[in-house]
Formats: structure tokens, sequence, C-alpha cells
């Protein structure tokens, strides 16, 4: 047994260690083991962060443009130079394989780069002369202290969507990282600090619910950014709004791939394999559904199936593996019993992930890939989160577009096809906020702005680029006038432009 490390708070510019009393276990899950007991914040803890974050944000906001661009550019520097030892941390807690967790690295490196524009992207409007002698300007401004809440599978990419765009724009950010992989948020302050960010800006709170629920109902939190599950989505943007808050929340996923009978059956087989079985299935734009179009069915399992046995699943700090384990014990039985409902329902399983040959110890499971299921099956209902990929036969486009627009979630969809008309139809007539043509997983590039429709997003701003930035800011129009004081008189009617 190696030691148990103490997984603290980052608050005011230093690990905190937490004083609730209360923590959770954080296990390796390539080995099973216990490495870790990350503190669980109490309420009185949380608003001690809040205070601390309140009191950066003050003198935050008055920091210039180009002082913020800079801390960006050194953290931007600074989260390249160590992409290796954050991609070790993240493999460490998550089990993604280590090109994964370098590929994640790079996507929120995107959005530190993104927000070092930020003298570009605050810039407002101005209108000389919106009426005789008078001039009219927006500017945008800070909310204060905003919060993020993020999920397991994503511990560096997620927080940096949220946190560069906020900083940039002049708020305190604090970070609740899942509980399940809460090591890299402590490492990212500390990167901060060392970008010359002010302590206090960056606030890491590790907990859980009781976490979550302080930052909803903390007077003096302004905005809330969550991805996660659908139910908890939900709930965040229900009890923060109710707060009076400003929310983005984010949810879970069931993502189809349209495999048209005119396809280039390997190039879609090889991006659906990718797709699917991808970080364990563990990704919120993972292709989980793969719906085969006409006459394509028997080819496309064949193809897919053949596919598998070639993929080495291991513990992700191995060279050469493609697939780590499944985050937690508890998750890789419940994907596994989903698997097991899947069989029983009726779906062929082509593939069984239970019996494959996978270490014994750790939380592995194989790949799975069941056949001619159904809408009614809780395969296809329900978000698995794991190794397990779905085929659904549909007879036309006209069907397969109507079973994806019919599911609840909405998060991102691709089609596989030559036929760049009917890609046309897809891509205009899908209800699905990231669409991939030929690309497997839409992740939008940083440049423009991530999220789901439907059951996948809850509020009505995406995350990251543009639409972040409009988040973390509100907007200010200033109308104003420098008359001659011999003009002036007394005018009781509305104002007019003249
Ligand atoms: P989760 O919903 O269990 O947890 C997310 C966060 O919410 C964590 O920080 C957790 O501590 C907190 N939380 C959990 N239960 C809570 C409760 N009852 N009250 C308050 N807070 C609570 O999600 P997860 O298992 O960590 O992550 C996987 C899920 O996230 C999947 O559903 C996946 O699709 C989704 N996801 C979505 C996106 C997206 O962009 N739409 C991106 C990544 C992940």
């Amino acid at each position: 047994m190696s030691a148990i490390t103490s997984i603290d708070h980052w608050i005011s510019g230093s690990r905190t260690a937490g004083a609730s009393g209360r923590s959770a276990p954080v296990f390796d899950p390539a080995t099973g083991q216990q490495t870790g007991a990350v503190a669980l914040a109490s309420a009185g803890e949380v608003d001690a962060a809040v205070k601390s974050a309140a009191a950066a944000a003050r003198e935050w906001r008055t920091s210039s443009l180009s002082t913020r661009a800079a801390v960006l550019f050194a953290f931007r520097e600074l989260l390249h130079a160590h992409t290796d030892e954050l991609a070790a941390i993240i493999t460490a807690e998550h089990g993604k394989v280590r090109s994964d967790a370098a590929g994640e690295v790079a996507r929120g490196l995107e959005n530190v780069e993104f927000a070092t524009g930020i003298p570009a992207l605050l810039k407002g409007g101005y209108s000389e002369q919106a009426s005789t002698g008078v001039d009219v300007y927006s500017i945008r401004q800070p909310l204060g202290v905003v919060a993020g809440i993020t999920p397991f599978n994503f511990p560096v990419m997620v927080p940096l969507w949220m946190c560069a765009n906020a900083i940039a724009c002049g708020n305190a950010f604090i970070l609740k990282p899942s509980e399940k992989d809460p090591s890299a948020a402590l490492r990212l302050a500390e990167l901060w600090q060392q970008a010359g960010l002010p302590d206090g800006v960056f606030t890491v709170v590790q907990g859980d619910r009781e976490a979550v629920e302080s930052l909803l109902e903390h007077p003096d939190v302004a905005a809330v950014s969550f991805v996660g599950s659908t139910p908890i989505a939900k709930h965040i943007y229900e009890r923060a709004t109710a707060a009076g808050k400003r929310v983005q929340a984010l949810g879970g996923a069931k993502n189809h791939a349209l495999v048209l009978p005119d396809a280039d059956l390997d190039l879609a087989a090889d991006a659906i394999v990718s797709a699917a079985y991808g970080s364990a299935g563990e990704r919120c734009m993972a292709l989980s559904v793969a719906v085969a179009v006409g006459d394509v069915g028997d080819d496309l399992v064949s193809a897919l199936a053949k596919r598998l046995p070639a993929l080495r699943i291991g513990p992700g700090a191995e060279p050469g593996t493609d697939m780590g384990p499944l985050v937690t014990r508890e998750h890789r039985d419940r994907v596994a019993g989903y698997v097991a409902e899947g069989a029983d329902a009726g779906a062929t399983v082509v593939s069984d992930g239970r019996t494959a040959d996978v270490p014994a110890d750790g939380f592995f499971l194989g790949t799975t890939l069941l056949d001619h299921v159904t809408p009614d099956m809780t395969v296809y209902r329900d978000e698995i989160f794991g190794p397990v990929l779905s085929v659904v036969r549909v007879a036309t486009f006209e069907e397969g577009l109507a079973l994806v627009n019919a599911n609840p979630y909405a998060n991102g969809t691709a089609i596989f096809t030559r036929d760049g008309g009917a890609a046309r139809r897809f891509r205009s007539e899908v209800e699905v906020g990231m669409v991939g043509i030929n690309v497997p997983i839409p992740v939008p590039v940083a440049y423009y702005s991530f999220g789901g429709w439907k059951d996948s997003l809850f509020g009505d701003t995406h995350m990251y680029g543009p639409e972040g930035v409009s988040f973390y800011t509100r907007g200010k129009v200033v109308t104003e006038r420098w008359p001659d004081p011999a003009t002036s008189s007394v005018d009781l009617g509305f104002p007019r432009t003249r």
C-alpha cells in the first residue's frame, strides 16, 4: 500500500487543509488502490473562500487589459511546458491513456490562447453623434465572483473552458472540481500563481454536494458554470437561477452517428470506434449510437467488430495502450450492468466487454458492441458513459434523422457520407448543438462556443469562445453629452433623438 495523499483546497493563493472533518477517497483506477483523500468543504469553508475571492475580484477588475493578457500569455506557456506533468496527474486519477490526457490539456490550452485576445474581445461599440451633440457607447464589465463546477471526465480541459475567459474578463473564479479526480485543479492553481495571477483570483474549493449547494446559495457568487450529468445540471440551473444567479449548465449526452449507404465504411468505422471507445467512452462527445441507414448495417457492424481486438486495454500510464480503466469500481459495474440489460432486452452482443481479457486489478472493462438495438432499450435510452457502442438499424435517411431528433439529449452528432446534399440537409434539420460532417467528435475550436440543445444544456449561453466572454461580463451602455451650459433648459418631455 502506498501512502495516501491529502488533497487540499486552494484559497488565497495557498494550499489550505480541509477543516470540515469530511473527506472522500481518490483512487488510481488502473490499480484499484486508494491514493488520496480529498477534503470536502463545509459551508463555512466555502464562505471563507468566497470572501477571499470577492476581495481579490475588487482589485482584479481594475487591472489593465494588457496586464490580464500578459498573465494569460504566461499561463499559456506554463501549461504548454507542463503538459506531460498535467497529463500524468490526469491519468493517475481518471485513468485515461497519456496521449488522450495530453490531448485534453492541448484542447484546454486553446481556451487560454483565445483569452489572451481579451483586449480585442472586450472592445465595445461607439456611435458618435447618435443625437446632436450626444455620443453613445457600450462597455462590458466583470460580474465579480463566478463559480465553476466540473465533472470527472476532463479535470483540466473543462476548468480551462471556464476560468480562462472568466479571469480574462476581470472576475475571480472559484473552481469546485470533481471529487473523483481533484488533484489537477491544484496544479492549475499553482501555474496560475506562477503566471503572475494575484492570490484569490483563482480558488479551488474541493467538495461534494454540500460545497456545491453552498456556492449556489452564496449571495456573493454572481454566476455559475456547470458541466456534468443532466439531472444535476437541471438541479443546478433551477437552484442557482432561483437564487438570482446567471447560470450555464451543460448536461449529459447520447451522441448518434448516422452512416449513409454511400459512406466510406473504413473511414466511418475508424472514426466511430475511436469516438466510441476513446477515454473508455467517458466523454460527453463520445459516439455511443451508430445509426446504420439502408443496407449498410451488416458491413458496418463487421467493420466495427474487426477493429476491436486490436485495441490495447491497460493502465493509461503504460505506453502503447489505447484504452484505460473506468473511473471507479461502481461506474465500471454500472456500465457492465447495462451490457447485461441490452443482452436481456434482445440486442445482439457482437463483442462483450465483460468477458474481455483485461487487467484483473483496477476498474477495467472491455469494449462492447451491441447490434439490433432499439429505442425502447435502456442501453439506447440512458447515457451509459462507458465503452459500449449500440448499433441501431433504420431504413432511410429520414428515419435516421427522426431518431436523432426524437432523443432528449442533443449534445453532438455526426454524419458519414460522400453526398454533400444529404450532409447539408442533415446539418440544417438536425436538432443538436454540435454537428460533425465526416468528423466524429465535433468539439468546436476555442473561438466558437461549445454547447448542446435540449437536455444537454440548461440556460441559453454556450460555453467558452465569444459566448463565454458574454456570459462572464455585463453590458453597460453610456449616453454622453458635453453641452454648453448656456443652452440648458428644463424639458419634461421624454428625451428623443434630434
Ligand atoms: P456529475 O453530474 O455526477 O458531477 C458533476 C459535478 O457535480 C461534480 O463536481 C460533482 O461533485 C457535482 N455533483 C454531483 N452530484 C451532485 C449533487 N447531487 N448536487 C450538487 N452537485 C453534485 O457528473 P460526472 O459523473 O462527474 O461527469 C460525467 C457527466 O458529465 C456525464 O453525464 C457527461 O455527459 C457530462 N459531461 C457533459 C459535458 C458537456 O459539455 N455537455 C462535458 C463533460 C461531461
